[in-house]
């Protein structure tokens, strides 16, 4: 086999997908999709949480309508529940549905913003601070990403910022203190969504065009001196190309005799978990008011264990069967989330007559990459021992970034494509 593709998440098999070359795709679980897998239970469709396919370029665009099928065109509704309000995302541009001390707070902090040079390499914190000013700092940016990182945010970076925090400018941000934003900010004020069987359907897609997977093959052991990868039922394969789209953490770990600075290295990385607690729910009185029409709502309230929740059923009625709706909520670094029925019906999230008819656990070990100052310098030194030897990191965890399903096809077909034009070089 001449290139070895290790995961057939969306990024192992896009890189399948747009390989020219003979391939073989390992994967450890008996199906594909990693976390864009879709889960089938009593008539719903559950994701591992949402997976929405937010998509700017048209090429790509285009490949995942094909793969899809049917797929709809949705106009983001995204709130923050903030005091018993809605707040409509993002919060930094929607000031007006604020209290008036928590708004006044926010166009202070605003206008009292300290002259200096911004740089994603600041601490978070300060960034925020020196971006949105101390009031949206406190109200919001502070305790929803203590919530969802579950990290020191003096120790993390602003780096991941970049595509993920719309940046309106200090005088959009005032203006939307005194009158109703109509403009829609950020990466995904539209996305897209299979018609049918959730995210699952562009992996299938996918792998219909993917002729060589092999399920229930874990890579357990890689040899880069005799370039062979060993898989824990004890199989060999020979590569001239690895491709791993597995966390780099794990791949550093299988090779034998990796350098000592490319271990220590890895063990700098850092990550967060996820849960994600999906229900199918039965109701006589429909969908609850606070659910209606929103696809999520962020939740910084400390008092509530989960930081996000999003209703599947509001973003397609294929998700779920008549009568009834669905939804997931998260939690970060697996927090206890026995008491999330009671907190959801005491809130007003689940009619209190209502029937949970459905419900699992899905948990995502390595669900957050942290950007902290080792990260960059680590990546470095990991990355070019790694393509000195034909392997090749790709894919959210891969790559160890904060990315997403268009990121990941586009990476892996760059990657592809010079593999394909076999110019070690351009490879590097
Ligand atoms: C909570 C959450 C919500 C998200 N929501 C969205 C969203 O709405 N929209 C969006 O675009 N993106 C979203 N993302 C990001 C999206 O999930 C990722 O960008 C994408 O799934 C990454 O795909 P991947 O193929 O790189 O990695 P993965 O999906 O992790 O795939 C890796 C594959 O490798 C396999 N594997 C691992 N180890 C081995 C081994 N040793 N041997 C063989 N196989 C192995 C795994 O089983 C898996 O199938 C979200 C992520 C999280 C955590």
């Amino acid at each position: 086999m001449k290139n070895i593709i290790i995961g057939a998440g969306i990024s192992g098999l896009s890189a399948a997908y747009f390989l020219k070359k003979p391939y073989l795709v390992l994967e450890k679980e008996s199906g594909a999709g990693g976390l864009c897998r879709s889960f089938y239970e009593n008539g719903f469709t559950f994701d591992c949480s949402g997976h929405f396919i937010h998509i700017k370029d048209e090429k790509i665009k285009n490949l995942a309508k094909k793969m899809c099928g049917s797929i709809s065109e949705i106009t983001r509704n995204a709130s923050i529940y903030i005091n018993g309000n809605f707040v409509p995302f993002p919060f930094q541009a929607n000031l007006y549905y604020l209290d008036e001390k928590t708004k006044k707070e926010c166009v202070d902090g605003i206008l009292r913003r300290k002259d200096i040079e911004i740089s994603t390499k600041m601490p978070f914190i300060d960034w925020s601070q020196a971006m949105f000013g101390k009031g949206i700092t406190k109200h919001f940016m502070k305790p929803y990403n203590e919530k969802i990182w579950n990290y020191d945010l003096k120790k993390m970076t602003a780096q991941w910022t970049g595509h993920f925090v719309p940046r309106p400018d200090a005088q959009s941000i005032i203006k939307s203190a005194y009158s109703k934003n109509s403009e829609k900010y950020g990466y995904n004020s539209v996305f897209y969504y299979p018609k049918k069987n959730g995210c699952q359907a562009l992996i299938d897609g996918l792998l219909k065009k993917c002729k060589n997977v092999k399920f229930n093959s874990k890579a357990a052991e890689i040899d880069i001196k005799n370039k062979t990868i060993t898989t824990s039922e004890g199989k060999k394969y020979i590569y001239e190309n690895l491709i791993s789209t597995q966390p780099l953490t794990e791949l550093v770990r299988q090779i034998k005799n990796a350098p000592d600075a490319v271990k220590t290295a890895a063990k700098k990385l850092k990550y967060s978990s996820v849960r994600c607690v999906n229900l199918g729910i039965k109701s006589k009185t429909g969908i609850p008011k606070k659910l209606k029409n929103k696809h999520w709502i962020y939740f910084p309230d400390k008092k509530l264990p989960f930081y996000r929740i999003g209703i599947y059923s509001n973003v397609t009625a294929s998700s779920a069967p008549e009568k009834s709706y669905s939804f997931y909520a998260e939690f970060s670094d697996n927090k206890n989330c026995e008491n999330i029925i009671q907190d959801l019906k005491s809130t007003g999230f689940i009619g209190k007559t209502d029937e949970i008819v459905a419900a699992n656990i899905i948990d995502m070990p390595c669900a957050y990459v942290i950007f902290d100052s080792e990260r960059e310098k680590s990546l470095k030194i990991i990355n070019n021992w790694l393509n000195e030897n034909n392997i090749f990191s790709t894919g959210r965890y891969g790559a160890w970034e904060y990315s997403f399903i268009e990121k990941n096809i586009k990476d892996s077909k760059a990657l592809s494509g010079r593999i394909n034009a076999g110019n070690k070089q351009s490879i590097l």
